[in-house]
């Protein structure tokens, strides 16, 4: 810490926006926005976010985006183990303090996807071993989340089934509406149909930007994401079908047929493809933004 920098606020998980203030000027530290650094000052929000989580120490729980720490500190409270992932190595030292001596934390500094698209390895490792250490029987994401991994953070954790029990996540508002959005609404597109496919969601609260420092510029969501395994074992390869999905919804507005036909990864013979909608009972004229999931599952196994 610089010599001429206030000595920092006594270290505390309880986030309030003078004590965010103090603390940054205590260690010299600036909110980047493009890291989405964007620290939760509403304490009764913290609160309900660990609630919604329903922690205990059987459960070994991912934080993605370490912050200063408040969060960490109380997951950590209760849960067997935290393993924590902060791209930002210049908060380590202020989340180190926040969140003390404590065991059961394990701090990993890096960006939680590898490849823009991919699980950091490096992360998933960390998890398995912190839950086998502390004997946790269940994974937990619970996380206020950066905004721009928020879809493909939350897309690859449910195709890679690593038998999460929940998340709960601070996503932004947009998002939390295209993960529960239905057919033949502006928000049902490719991630609805995934998420959905093989899990539940729920809305716990819309949260506004005045609970944040600095404010973000949209209205947020607490979301709970419960991996369903009935419907994932219809799904069959989950990896395949969101391929799948990402090649339907391209073209957004093109109807059914031809969509299939000018496939983005090699187009089809028209023939085939009246064939197999009409075997399926698919009327071609549709749009897939109007096909709910099991037609999507029909349409996935007839030309995935
Ligand atoms: N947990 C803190 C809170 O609730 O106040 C901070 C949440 S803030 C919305 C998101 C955090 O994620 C920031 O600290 C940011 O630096 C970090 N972050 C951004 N991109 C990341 C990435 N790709 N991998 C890991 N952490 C990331």
């Amino acid at each position: 810490m610089p010599d001429d920098k206030p000595a920092p606020p006594v270290p505390s998980p309880r986030q309030t926006l003078s004590y965010l203030h103090r603390l940054f000027e205590s260690y010299g530290l600036e909110a980047k926005s493009k890291l989405g650094q964007n620290f939760l000052i509403d304490l009764n929000l913290v609160d309900l976010v660990v609630r919604a989580a329903e922690l205990d120490r059987s459960d070994a729980v991912l934080e993605v985006g370490t912050g200063t720490g408040s969060l960490t500190a109380k997951l950590a409270e209760i849960a067997g183990a935290v393993v924590t992932v902060e791209i930002d190595r210049s908060l380590g030292p202020v989340a180190k303090e926040v969140v003390g001596e404590r065991p059961n934390v394990t701090f990993v500094f890096g960006d939680c996807l590898a490849k823009k698209n991919e699980l950091n390895p490096d992360m998933l490792t960390a998890w398995d071993d912190a839950a086998k250490r502390a004997n946790c029987a269940r994974r937990k994401l619970v996380a206020n989340l950066p905004y721009v991994i928020a879809t493909p953070l939350i897309s690859n954790l449910l195709i890679a089934g690593t038998d999460i029990e929940r998340m709960v996540v601070m996503v932004q508002w947009e998002i939390a509406e295209r993960m529960r959005a239905v057919p033949n609404t502006k928000d049902y597109n490719a991630l609805s149909v995934l998420v959905q496919s093989v899990a539940d969601v729920e809305v716990v609260r819309k949260v506004a930007p005045t609970n944040f420092h600095p404010r973000p510029k949209v209205d947020s969501a607490i979301v709970m994401i419960k991996p369903n395994a009935e419907k994932r074992a219809k799904v069959g390869d989950v990896t395949k079908f969101r391929v799948f999905l990402r090649d339907l919804y391209v073209h957004r507005r093109k109807n059914l047929r031809q969509a299939l036909i000018g496939w983005p990864t090699g187009a089809r013979e028209k023939k085939d493809v009246d064939a197999k909608l009409a075997e399926l009972g698919l009327d071609g004229t549709l749009r897939s933004e109007s096909l709910d999931l099991e037609q999507h599952l029909r349409l996935a196994a007839a030309f995935g």
